[in-house]
């Protein structure tokens, strides 16, 4: 299976359109700070997907060489969309996809449940053809949108497997998931939205705490992935994250404990 980290920020991006924050600020003055919403490209024997469908996906499927369209003129690589939650910064691209024919999406229930308005829209322009997600469950925080409680499955910690390979992918992790399912990944990217649980408070963002906003800290998960004998990276950093800065001491503090921060463009191959 290869992977290419097509985006690695939360929700807003760095820089995020009405932030003028530190980390915004900075990702304007360094484009190589620059870090679009948190997707992956995966291509596996069965085909090429995209995890998570973001307001950035077209730019981002463009960044991608395997994910270009060819050699037929309106032939494209991507059979579809691979969904951890319903979360807006991760469904809202799928609205740019409507050109396509055919649109695989694999989501939990609760996930396809929400997105009922986002198919009813598609509809008209493109099949979708819904698939079980292979998720291990994280949390049942819904999106402000979702109205409806819904069956349980909303966040997830996706696992996808192509071959003897495993790759568990979970840019939303409210809940430490199943480490033995971690310890048999040969690749872990999670959750790196906050550095640590006050963060989203200090800065102003919200009067709500990082692991009360659906996100466990830096802080409260890097020890625990230290310990496992994979490859672990971070992603989806929220632009209060000191981590946008390059030059941020706690760079170091991962790279004593083993630990990555997944970087835009970053090719993994497992
Ligand atoms: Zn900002």
């Amino acid at each position: 299976m290869r992977l290419q980290v097509l985006g690695t920020a939360a929700g807003g991006g760095v820089p995020q359109w009405n932030c003028a924050c530190p980390g915004c600020s900075g990702a304007r003055a360094h484009p190589a700070r620059v870090r679009r919403h948190a997707s992956l490209a995966v291509r596996l024997a069965s085909g090429c997907y995209v995890v998570n469908a973001t307001p950035d996906i077209t730019d981002q499927i463009e960044s991608c060489p395997w994910l270009r369209p060819g050699p037929g003129p309106r032939e494209s690589p991507l059979r579809g969309v691979i969904l951890t939650d319903a979360e807006l910064d991760h469904t809202i691209g799928l609205l740019r996809l409507r050109e396509a024919d055919t649109l695989e999406i694999h989501a939990t229930p609760a996930v396809r449940q929400a997105l009922r308005p986002f198919a009813d829209i598609l509809a008209p322009y493109v099949q979708l053809a819904w698939h079980d997600a292979d998720a291990l469950p994280i949390s049942d925080k819904r999106p402000r949108y979702a109205t409806e409680p819904g069956p349980s499955g909303w966040v997830s910690a996706l696992r996808i497997t192509d071959g003897d390979s495993t790759l568990i992918y979970a840019p939303a992790m409210g809940a430490w998931p199943d480490t033995e399912a971690l310890e048999q990944a040969d690749c872990v990217i999670v959750d790196g939205t906050f550095w640590d649980d006050e963060e989203p408070r200090r800065t102003g963002i919200s009067s709500r705490t990082a692991t009360e906003m659906g996100h466990l800290p830096i802080e409260a998960t890097m020890e625990r992935l230290s310990r496992l004998d994979t490859r672990c990276l971070y992603t989806h950093l929220n632009n209060t994250n000191p981590l946008v800065d390059p030059a941020a001491e706690q760079h170091k503090v991962l790279a004593e404990l083993g630990v990555e921060v997944a970087a835009d463009g970053m090719v993994i191959d497992l």
